[in-house]
């Protein structure tokens, strides 16, 4: 892979660029450059880089336009979704040009004698479920993000959830995919079928794979029945051990697969407390669980519902609360949706966000050492996150560090101390928020040296010039 000296932006580089796409299509305006450069990743990268350039394509052959011209001319090109990600994978670390993907977001297809949804990447998630719904159907991806991420960004995450436990992540339900590769050309992998060993599964490399090997411009996904019922149950757990032990009890013992299990700590549910007028019964309990089943038939949720009801009783739970019809169920779920907008709006500054996942069994172990960890690094934390799939969200913020310390440099020896433990628990450095710029020198604890040279390798097949989303996810 040549690590390119990339050619600068110029006045005829934009003139070309609006050639291609149109006036519409590209933007230099300085203020909307850097409003196009910056992702949800805390803390921010905001303006430490900004694109020299947004184009906005309207189809695949201007994206195949643009890539063709940008691979010529070394230009680096970052693809944007919705620009909501966690780590940085949307943000422009060379500068060049930006390829929002926001015009491109027509729902081109339902077809349901194959039980397919086609789309383009720019569709955001709700969008895309609603469409399914519309036609009696499900699109069982379910990033809590979803009222604003697009479908593409989605795929390019490899976006979980809360549904991940049942249904899988986002790639669970990509059938094909149309991608630009980075010199231009336009390549179709899968379809609308169910089997295909006719090569490499492409989609699957593609799928996660940040922005750094094509653009995604078409996506054919696989739609389910819409479960008719759903069931909630909200559960306070005297300890977090408690809650964590129970977790593979709901599918061993109790015969269920449940569609979600939530955790929140209890500086979680107070901070939610704190933040609104909402009163959570036993709010000083150690930690809570939403257990979330969904099925056909009302009969069978209902008597499932009773019997992972009394598995948490006789596994310590302090309370169940069980929501069945819209209303209840809706204000079960705010809780958790208030746990991660109480941090948006109200508990700046945060040190850091991370994406921990290790397996179920060592969740507690996890949690315990956690405090002493970051009192190492005068920072304390509140959990929750996506449980059964060991996937813990933690939220680091300071304690004690000054406003005028950089947040940036403190977060790296406390993200290394950390992540060298959850390696020794058997973990890893992302479930699903992704590596981009933020964790991506943190890969080496987790990925040998023949892994990192494999990725470098991949890289280099589909990027010679190093030109697309350079400095992500590729060591
Ligand atoms: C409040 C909140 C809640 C969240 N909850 C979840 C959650 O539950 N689960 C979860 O997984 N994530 C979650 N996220 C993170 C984020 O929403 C997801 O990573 C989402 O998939 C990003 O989609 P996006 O369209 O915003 O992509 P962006 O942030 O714009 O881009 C993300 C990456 O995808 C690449 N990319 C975007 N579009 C394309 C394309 N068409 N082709 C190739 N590459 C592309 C970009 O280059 C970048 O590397 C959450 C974020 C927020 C702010």
């Amino acid at each position: 892979m040549t690590n390119a000296a990339y050619f600068k932006v110029t006045e005829k580089t934009i003139a070309d660029l609006i050639d291609m796409l149109g006036q519409s299509g590209v933007t230099a305006d300085r203020e909307k450059r850097a409003a196009y450069s910056i992702d949800e990743t805390i803390p921010r990268f905001e303006r430490e880089y900004v694109a020299d350039a947004v184009c906005f394509p309207e189809n695949t052959e201007q994206v195949s336009m643009v890539m063709k011209y940008a691979n010529e001319h070394l230009i680096p090109v970052t693809p944007r979704g919705a620009g909501t990600g966690l780590s940085g994978g949307a943000v422009p670390s060379r500068g060049g040009i930006v390829m929002s993907m926001e015009r491109m977001n027509a729902i081109l297809e339902i077809d349901h004698a194959n039980r397919t949804l086609t789309t383009e990447p720019g569709a955001v998630t709700a969008e895309v479920t609603k469409a399914a719904r519309e036609h009696g159907m499900f699109y069982a991806g379910d990033p809590c993000s979803g009222d604003i991420s697009f479908i593409g960004g989605n795929v390019a995450e490899n976006a979980g959830g809360n549904k991940v436990i049942k249904y899988g992540a986002t790639g669970a339900h990509v059938l094909g995919l149309e991608a630009v590769l980075p010199d231009g050309s336009v390549v179709m992998f899968g379809g609308k079928r169910r089997k295909d060993v006719t090569s490499y599964d492409f989609i699957h490399l593609i799928v996660g794979s940040e922005g750094t090997l094509g653009i995604v411009t078409k996506i054919i996904l696989n739609l389910i029945p819409y479960p008719k019922c759903v069931t909630d149950l909200l559960v306070p757990m005297p300890s977090v051990e408690a809650a964590v032990k129970l977790v593979p009890l709901i599918t061993t013992e109790g015969g269920v697969i449940p569609s979600s299990v939530e955790f929140m700590d209890r500086k979680s549910i107070r901070n939610v407390e704190d933040y609104t007028s909402l009163r959570i019964p036993h709010s000083d309990a150690a930690a809570f669980l939403i257990i979330q089943m969904d099925g056909m038939d009302r009969r069978q949720l209902w008597s499932d519902a009773e019997r992972i009801g009394d598995l948490c009783v006789r596994n310590g739970a302090v309370e169940v609360f069980v929501a069945e019809d819209r209303n209840a169920r809706d204000r079960v779920w705010r809780i958790r949706k208030l746990v991660a907008e109480e941090e948006w709006t109200n508990a700046m500054p945060i040190l850091s966000k991370e994406d921990i996942v290790v397996p179920v069994s060592e969740i507690s172990k996890f949690l315990d050492r956690l405090p002493e960890i970051l009192a190492r690094h005068r920072a304390i934390c509140n959990a929750y996150g996506h449980i059964a799939d060991g996937n813990i969200h933690i939220t680091v913020f300071p304690d004690g560090i000054g406003e005028d310390e950089n947040l940036h440099e403190l977060a790296h020896p406390m993200r290394r101390e950390l992540y060298a433990f959850v390696k020794e628990l058997g973990g890893t450095l992302s479930g699903e928020h992704g590596v981009g710029l933020k964790r991506k020198q943190y890969t080496d604890i987790f990925l040998n040296e023949a892994q990192i040279e494999l990725m470098k390798r991949v890289k280099a097949a589909f990027d010679p010039n190093n030109i697309l989303n350079p400095d992500k996810l590729v060591p």
